[in-house]
């Protein structure tokens, strides 16, 4: 899904609505931005966008946030958004950040989130990257910072070699499994409600099983 370089993606977003420019500048006053007091659910690297609109569409009392690090990703998720405007459906309750996740502190105060997902985020196999796959110790650093108390992650991926990490990553980072399945679709309780994501329809279609945890401290 590598679309990095489409021409003219960072203007569409400087111009766009639906993009939160400048993101620091609402840190501890998300509520703001929306109007209302609903609970804050964010998507990081939610990629084109999915799963973040078709959530937003069931759920109108949750504001979500998409944070995604590609312009020319985020530009597909703004898309969608248009689209669905032209057709005379309006998302007041999502909006969306271009960034890259390791900057997340920054941009929501302490206990500021009430959930956070991870969706077949990107792997970066070799070792010496493993600090930068998004379930890691160090990324569960930041999440405990940002999460109220009571919030959860949920993460899916198709990824055994990913999702084994990120299980063993958690006794370290001092985090509790809530929920934890090796075949998501086959679980009658856990795939209730699942919204799919763009990955998750292609690699499950090709046979691929979907793990999935809930976790918590
Ligand atoms: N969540 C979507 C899905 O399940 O269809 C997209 C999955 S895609 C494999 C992972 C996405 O996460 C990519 O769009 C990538 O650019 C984004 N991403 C990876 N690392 C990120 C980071 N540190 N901050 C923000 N986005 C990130």
């Amino acid at each position: 899904m590598r679309l990095r370089n489409i021409t003219g993606s960072r203007e569409v977003i400087k111009e766009s609505v639906f993009v939160v420019h400048e993101p620091e500048r609402y840190k501890g006053k998300w509520k703001e931005l929306y109007g209302n007091e609903n609970p804050l659910f964010v998507e990081i690297g939610m990629g084109k966008g999915r799963f973040l609109i078709e959530m937003a569409r069931q759920n109108p009392d949750i504001n979500f946030i998409g944070i995604e690090k590609y312009s020319s990703v985020l530009l597909r998720a703004i898309q969608k958004l248009e689209e669905m405007e032209a057709e005379g459906e309006t998302l007041p309750n999502v909006r969306f950040i271009r960034m890259d996740a390791e900057d997340i502190a920054e941009v929501f105060d302490r206990e500021e989130l009430d959930r956070i997902y991870l969706n077949f985020s990107d792997p970066w196999p070799k070792e010496r990257h493993a600090k930068r796959r998004l379930p890691s110790r160090q990324f569960l650093a930041r999440y405990d910072r940002i999460l109220k108390k009571e919030g959860v992650i949920e993460f899916k991926t198709d990824n055994r070699d990913l999702f084994d990490f990120a299980v063993e990553e958690l006794e370290p980072a001092n985090w509790k499994i809530k929920e934890l399945t090796y075949d998501l679709h086959a679980d009658e309780r856990l795939c209730e409600n699942n919204v799919m994501t763009e990955y998750e329809e292609r690699f499950s279609s090709q046979g691929n099983p979907i793990c999935k945890y809930i976790i918590y401290r």
